[in-house]
């Protein structure tokens, strides 16, 4: 049973995509946190940052660059914030690899 963000990348369930690429694909949170609130996802399933392994290394690295890339085609020139939860402590709700990226609003330390 593929999860949900299977599901999006393989077009089943919609999605406003802003960016794709072999490796990754990008797509708005339907439930915004910041002026920006982008998903950026590999394509591939990995269940988490704690289930990546060695062979993940570079994609996980082209996640942040493709979030940093986002972050300058939308203009968050003052700064953004990337984010990765992992696990139940981490608050991680859905079990597919994914980066959020966050701007247009100032944000706040420490994360609750
Ligand atoms: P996390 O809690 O870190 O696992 O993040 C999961 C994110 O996925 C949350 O910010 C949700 O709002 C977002 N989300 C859940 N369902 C969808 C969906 N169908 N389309 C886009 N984003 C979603
Ligand atoms: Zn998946």
């Amino acid at each position: 049973m593929p999860c949900l963000f299977c599901k999006i990348i393989a077009g089943e369930i919609p999605a406003k995509m802003v960016f794709e690429d072999d490796l990754t694909c990008a797509f708005n949170d339907i439930n915004p946190q910041a002026p920006t609130h982008v998903m950026v996802v590999p394509r591939r399933h990995i269940g988490s940052l704690a289930e990546s392994g060695a062979e993940d290394e570079e994609l996980i690295g082209h996640l942040h660059l493709v979030a940093a890339q986002i972050a300058g085609s939308h203009g968050l020139s003052n700064g953004f914030r990337t984010v990765i939860n992992t696990g139940r402590d981490g608050g991680q709700t859905v079990d597919h690899l994914h980066v959020h990226l966050l701007g247009g609003r100032a944000m706040h330390w420490p994360p609750g």
